[in-house]
C-alpha cells in the first residue's frame, strides 16, 4: 500500500485506512464515530477516528486533533504516523494516555475544503450558542465586505472589480485613520509605513481587512468564516470524545489542535490564546520554545480567539474538560506548519466557496480549485513534508516530555 507521504494528492479513504493500520499495528485501541450528514467526494462513509494508548486512570493525558479544517489533516497525518513507530518501538510512558483523532472534519478532509458540510468553519463553532440567543454577529468591516469576500462570480471583470474593491477598501481606511490622527495633532504618524503604504501588510487598512475576515463571522450562512447557528455534528462528536476518553483522574493535558497553512515554508508555529504576559504562556516557551515559534493570538489578532464570543476550540476543551476533572492544568494550542503565503492560501479558500455554492466541484475550473487547495495545504514537495512530519514529531514528543515531567 502506497504511503499518504508519497502520494501527490491525497485522498481521505486511504489516509483513513492507513491512520487505522498503523495505529492498530502501534497497539491503539480504535473508535471510530460516524459523520451521517454528508458523504464523500468519491461517495465515501464518514468518520472521526480516534486512536488511543493508555491507561484509563492516567493522570496525564496528550490529544492531538487532525484537521479541524478538513484539507489540513493529511499534514499532520504525516506527523501522526511518524509517532505512532515511536510509540511502536518505545511505547507510552507509565501514566500517560496519548490520544489521536484524524480528522476531526472528514467531510473537509474528502472534499478538500477547510470548512464542513455545512459550509461551518468549525474552529468558530465552539460557541455557546444557548447563551448567544440566536443573534447573529459579524465583524464591523464583514458587513461592508460580504459582497467582495463572497462574490457570485468569481472570473472575468467580477475578478478584477473584487480586487479593486478590496484595495479600494484598503485604501479607505487608510484615509480614515490618517484623519483621525491628524485630528490628534500626530502629524508623525500621517506619515508613517502603516497609512502611506497601502499595499502592504503592515498598513492599517491591511489589518482592517485580515480581522474583519479572520474574526469570523455568525451572519452570513456559506459565507468565508462562518461559525455555525448551533453545535455542529463535528463539535458534538468532540466533546463525546473528551467526555468518554480523557480520564477523570487526569491532572495534566496537553491538547495540540493540528493545522497547516500559517507560518514559514515546513516550519511549526504554535499560536497559544494566551497572553505574552500568562504563565501559561511561558510553560509554552518552556516546553516548545526550542524548537517552533510561539505567538499569542492576542498579538497575531489583536483579540483572543479562544474567547467565549469567538468558539475557538480551546474554549470548548477548557470547558469539558473542568467539567470532569475540574482541577486539571490545561495546555492547549494550535499547532501551524507553513505552506505558502497567506494571500495564496486567502485566494484558494475563497474559490473553493464559491464553487461550492455556484460552482460544479467535478468541472474543470472545480478540479483546477481542488487541485489548488490540496497543494496549498499538503505541497506536493518531499522536503516540505519532511520538515512537516519533522514539526509535529518534536511538537507531540516536547508534550510527551513536558507532560512526564510535570508535577
Ligand atoms: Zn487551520
Amino acid at each position: 500500500m502506497k504511503s499518504i507521504f508519497t502520494v501527490p494528492r491525497p485522498k481521505y479513504r486511504q489516509a483513513r485506512n492507513e491512520f487505522r493500520n498503523k495505529a492498530s499495528k502501534a497497539g491503539a485501541t480504535l473508535r471510530s464515530y460516524p459523520i451521517t450528514y454528508a458523504r464523500g467526494q468519491f461517495g465515501e462513509k464518514l468518520f472521526v477516528d480516534v486512536a488511543v494508548w493508555g491507561r484509563n486512570d492516567a493522570t496525564k493525558v496528550l490529544v492531538v486533533d487532525a484537521g479541524m479544517h478538513g484539507v489540513e489533516a493529511y499534514g499532520a497525518l504525516i506527523g501522526l504516523l511518524a509517532y505512532m513507530r515511536v510509540i511502536r518501538r518505545f511505547g507510552i510512558p507509565q501514566d500517560m494516555r496519548i490520544i489521536f483523532i484524524f480528522p476531526l472534519n472528514p467531510h473537509g478532509t474528502s472534499w478538500l475544503r477547510r470548512v464542513n458540510g455545512h459550509f461551518v468553519d468549525l474552529s468558530r463553532n465552539f460557541l455557546n450558542f444557548a447563551l448567544q440567543k440566536g443573534r447573529r454577529f459579524c465583524h464591523l468591516h464583514y458587513d461592508e465586505l460580504n459582497d467582495l469576500i463572497n462574490p457570485k462570480e468569481i472570473r472575468g471583470l467580477s475578478w478584477l472589480t473584487q480586487r479593486l474593491g478590496m484595495g479600494a477598501f484598503i485604501i479607505k481606511q487608510n484615509m480614515r485613520e490618517a484623519l483621525r490622527r491628524m485630528k490628534q495633532g500626530d502629524l508623525r504618524g500621517i506619515f508613517s509605513r502603516e497609512i502611506l503604504m497601502f499595499w502592504s501588510e503592515y498598513s492599517y487598512g491591511w489589518r482592517c481587512l485580515k480581522r474583519a475576515i479572520s474574526m469570523g463571522q455568525y451572519k452570513y450562512p456559506k459565507g468565508m468564516q462562518y461559525g455555525g447557528s448551533c453545535e455542529e455534528p463535528e463539535n458534538i462528536v468532540l466533546r463525546t470524545i473528551i467526555r468518554t476518553l480523557i480520564p477523570k483522574t487526569v491532572k495534566f493535558l496537553a491538547w495540540v489542535n493540528g493545522h497547516i497553512g500559517l507560518g514559514e515554508w515546513g516550519k511549526p508555529l504554535i499560536i497559544t490564546e494566551f497572553g505574552r504576559a500568562d504563565p501559561m504562556f511561558e510553560q509554552c516557551v518552556s516546553w516548545y520554545g526550542k524548537v517552533a515559534r510561539i505567538e499569542s493570538s492576542h498579538d497575531i489578532y489583536a483579540f483572543s480567539t479562544a474567547s467565549p464570543d469567538m468558539g475557538a476550540i480551546e474554549h470548548a476543551v477548557t470547558e469539558e474538560v473542568l467539567e470532569i476533572a475540574p482541577n486539571c492544568e490545561i495546555t492547549a494550542f494550535c499547532l501551524e506548519v507553513g505552506t505558502y503565503p497567506l494571500w495564496n492560501l486567502g485566494w484558494a479558500t475563497h474559490a473553493d466557496g464559491w464553487l461550492h455554492q455556484y460552482g460544479n466541484p467535478f468541472s474543470k475550473v472545480g478540479k483546477k480549485i481542488k487541485k489548488e487547495m490540496a497543494e496549498y495545504f499538503y505541497p506536493d514537495d518531499p522536503t516540505w513534508r519532511r520538515k512537516c512530519r519533522k514539526a509535529y514529531l518534536r511538537i507531540i514528543g516536547c508534550s510527551v516530555h513536558g507532560l512526564s515531567e510535570a508535577t
